[in-house]
């Protein structure tokens, strides 16, 4: 270890920062999180920092470096592009025993500054000791999607009852046993989840009940999977999938998706059967409060968004009226995704000002939609399941006053490398399909922006 790590109090104190430049600022902006009274001394300086001084963030001290000039300061960093005066700075400053940086100089340092992910109270700091600053940033880069942005909020809670539980426990043992169970429950996910009441309240009935109880609570994420590509994924969904016992998925969920469930979840498929039968939607609803009342952690995981056609709505009332707890996770639904991956945008100044999400699903040979109100101009018009209609679409949106010609995409396994996307017009299209390979998924998109797709289409997976 060539540094030691610490967390240095500097709140209200003077620090001196020399130079006036883009580095010298953001080492400014650094200090000032931290809470500092921060000078800066620089013959001159850019205009961000000019701000900062008009701002009255920090103290300007328009001259050249001295010695003298360190004096009454707790630390300092040289930030000039004067290597001469980055020196001196180090060699005053170590003289006094001042703490000192150099900016890019870990030689001429008795302190670097590490890359931070700042979730105040928390603090992960990341060095490479000076070595290679970059991979330290990209390093932190990584762990910022890891670590949830409220941290900081949980913390706070936590530390709002750390006396409480002191008395509570008077044994160091049970109070660490008591705290990584809440950290690891509810009451975590529930802070996450942005239930601050709720979360307060649990940890409240936690420190009553007392640590064994704190376990047996189970609870559902109704958690959007996305259109395939895994990468699509939110941090919040990827978190939950690793940290779920029971995983309760359906067909849409692509596989790449599924890889990154923790290991030893058990998971469950309630999609098609052999029989081609689906598990019908009530005993899904069931089966996701039995499991949570069994006290798992329960993912119920949808393709797409669970509230864009994905019944997710249903399936959290009856949670709600069996009293379980649950948070619903947004996925990127497959309009935005197949919209974006077949470079085709769903809204365009030029072309269309709304659009409408639609289901072409079909219910004894028909479709039951307000045609008129689809046939509209200047609107983009998407089906989710309309495959099979996909005759009907077309013909009933030109009944209704769309033109023949107006162009029309179907997009299969949109965001993976499957990816399909097929297009024509009203008029050609139901040939055009009835003559392809193109199968369930897909997505059929109706409207001019249609047209950008082969100016703009840029996602072309090798065909596997
Ligand atoms: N909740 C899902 C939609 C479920 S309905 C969402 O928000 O995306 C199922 C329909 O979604 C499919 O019939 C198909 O029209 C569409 N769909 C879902 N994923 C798709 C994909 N990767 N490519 C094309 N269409 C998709």
């Amino acid at each position: 270890m060539d540094f030691l790590p610490v967390f240095l109090n500097i709140k209200s104190q003077s620090c001196l920062v020399v130079g006036g430049g883009d580095v010298a600022t953001r080492k400014s902006r650094t200090l000032l999180q931290a809470g500092a009274k921060v000078h800066v001394l620089a013959p001159e300086c850019n205009e961000s920092m000019q701000k900062m001084v008009e701002q009255g963030k920090v103290v300007y001290h328009p001259e050249k470096f001295t010695s003298a000039k360190l004096d009454g300061y707790k630390l300092v960093i040289a930030a000039t592009d004067d290597m001469e005066v980055n020196e001196l700075v180090s060699t005053e400053a170590k003289k006094r025993n001042m703490p000192v940086n150099v900016v890019d100089a870990p030689d001429l340092c008795s302190f670097i500054l590490p890359s931070i992910i700042d979730r105040s109270p928390v603090m992960v700091a990341v060095s490479s000791g000076g070595s290679s600053p970059v991979l330290a940033r990209l390093l932190r880069t990584r762990m910022e999607t890891l670590i949830p942005a409220s941290y900081g909020r949980l913390a706070a809670l936590v530390g709002s009852f750390r006396d409480a539980v002191k008395q509570r426990f008077d044994n160091t043992n049970d109070r660490r046993k008591f705290w990584e169970k809440v950290l690891e429950g509810p009451v975590t996910e529930m802070m996450f989840a942005g239930q601050d009441e709720a979360a307060r309240g649990a940890l409240e009935q936690a420190i009553n009940n007392g640590a064994d109880m704190v376990e047996k609570r189970g609870e559902v994420y109704l958690v959007g999977a996305g259109p395939g590509d895994p990468d699509l994924l939110t941090f919040r969904a990827l978190r939950l999938l690793q940290q779920a016992d029971v995983i309760v998925y359906d067909r849409l969920v692509s596989q790449p998706v599924l890889d990154l469930a923790r290991r030893d979840a058990d998971m469950i498929y309630v999609g098609k059967k052999k029989s081609d039968h689906t598990l019908p939607q009530e005993e899904i609803n069931q089966l996701l409060v039995r499991l949570a009342k069994e006290g798992k952690r329960v993912l119920r995981l949808k393709g797409g968004d669970p509230f864009v056609f994905g019944r997710g709505g249903e399936e959290i009332d009856t949670l709600m009226d069996e009293g379980v707890l649950f948070q619903v996770v947004p996925g990127i639904t497959a309009a935005s995704g197949c919209a974006a991956y077949a470079g085709i945008p769903l809204t365009h100044r030029d072309h269309a000002q709304s659009v409408v999400f639609a289901t072409g699903h079909l219910q004894d040979n028909s479709i039951d939609l307000n045609w008129k109100a689809l046939a509209q101009p200047n609107q983009t018009v998407v089906f989710y399941m309309g495959l099979t209609g996909l005759s009907i679409i077309c013909e009933q949106l030109v009944e209704n006053g769309m033109s023949a010609n107006t162009p029309i995409a179907l997009i299969q396994r949109g965001t993976t490398p499957e990816q399909v996307v097929m297009h024509g017009t009203l008029e050609t299209m139901p040939d055009m399909f009835n003559s392809s390979h193109i199968k369930p998924p897909t997505l059929i998109i109706v409207g001019d922006v249609v047209r950008l797709h082969e100016k703009l289409s840029w996602f072309k997976p090798e065909k596997i």
